[in-house]
C-alpha cells in the first residue's frame, strides 16, 4: 500500500516551504488540496505538476474512503490545506481518523502553523498553553468560552477573522476584565508582519488608529491568569467543597 502525507506549506511566505514537503509534493501520486485554485499557485510556484484532488470540509467525509482505497492500491496521497498545517482548523480529521483505524501509514511533513509562529515570538509564557481554535461567532458563546479561561494558568490561543477582532477584544474586556493581557499577531512571515501586546483597550485604540491595521490574518493570545494560588491543587479543592457547604 502506498501512504498518507500529511503536508504543511506555508502561512504568507513561500520561501518557508520544506525541502521535504517539496520532495513529497512532487514524488506522490495525487495531492488532496482544499481549494485547488489556491493551492494550485502554490504549486505552479515551485514547478510542481502533480494531480490534485478537491478535499474541503463538505466533502470530506465521503470522498476519504475513496482516497483509501487508491492508497490502499499502492497510490500515496498528500494532503495540504489553503496555508499552514493540514487539521489544524483546517480539514483533514476525517480522512486522518478513518486512515488510522484501517492501519493505513500516515507520515507527517510538518512546518509552519499559525499558532506556534504566533507563540513564540509573542513574549507570553509557552511553557503551558492552550490552542483553542476560532473563537464562537455567536455573542453568548463567545463570553462563555473566554469565561471558561478566566482562571487559566497558561496561554490561550485562539484564530480570529479582522471582521470579527474588535468585536472579541470588547468580549475580552466583559469576561475577563480590563487589565487582562493580551497580544494579537498579524501578518506572521509576510511583510507587514505585526506583534501588538497590552490590554484588550489598548490593542482597540491601535485598531483604530489606522484602518490598515484591521486587514490581514491575525492570532489572539490571552495571557495567564497572573493571581497564582499560593495552595495546592489538593487544597484548593478541599477548599472549594468546604466553600460549597457553606450555607
Ligand atoms: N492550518 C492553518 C495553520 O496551521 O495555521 C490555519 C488555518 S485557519 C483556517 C486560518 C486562520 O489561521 C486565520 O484566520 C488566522 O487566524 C490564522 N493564520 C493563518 N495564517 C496566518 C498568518 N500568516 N498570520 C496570522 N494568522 C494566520
Amino acid at each position: 500500500p502506498g501512504i498518507l502525507y500529511i503536508v504543511a506549506t506555508p502561512i504568507g511566505n513561500l520561501s518557508d516551504i520544506t525541502q521535504r514537503a517539496l520532495d513529497t509534493l512532487n514524488e506522490v501520486d495525487l495531492i488532496a488540496a482544499e481549494d485547488t485554485r489556491h493551492s494550485g499557485k502554490l504549486l505552479s510556484h515551485f514547478g510542481i505538476k502533480t494531480k490534485m484532488f478537491p478535499l474541503h470540509d463538505h466533502n470530506e467525509k465521503q470522498k476519504a474512503q475513496s482516497l483509501l482505497d487508491q492508497i490502499e492500491q499502492g497510490k500515496s496521497i498528500a494532503l495540504i490545506s489553503d496555508a499552514g498545517t493540514p487539521l489544524i482548523s483546517d480539514p483533514g480529521y476525517n480522512l486522518v481518523n478513518l486512515a488510522r483505524e484501517q492501519d493505513v501509514q500516515v507520515t507527517p511533513i510538518p512546518g509552519p502553523s499559525a499558532v506556534i509562529t504566533a507563540l513564540c515570538a509573542a513574549g507570553l509564557p509557552t511553557d503551558k498553553f492552550l490552542f483553542a481554535g476560532f473563537l464562537p461567532v455567536k455573542q453568548q458563546a463567545k463570553i462563555s468560552v473566554l469565561t471558561s479561561y478566566k482562571n487559566a494558568d497558561f496561554t490561550t490561543v485562539f484564530y480570529e477573522s479582522p471582521r470579527r477582532i474588535i468585536d472579541s477584544l470588547k468580549h475580552v474586556i466583559e469576561a475577563l476584565g480590563e487589565d487582562k493581557q493580551v497580544v494579537v499577531a498579524k501578518e506572521l512571515t509576510k511583510h507587514y508582519e505585526s506583534f501588538k501586546s497590552g490590554t484588550a483597550q489598548e490593542i482597540i485604540d491601535w485598531f483604530g488608529e489606522d484602518k490598515n491595521r484591521q486587514q490581514g490574518e491575525m492570532v489572539l493570545m490571552l495571557a495567564p491568569n497572573k493571581e497564582e494560588s499560593a495552595l495546592s491543587p489538593e487544597a484548593e479543592m478541599l477548599l472549594k467543597s468546604l466553600m460549597e457547604e457553606l450555607p
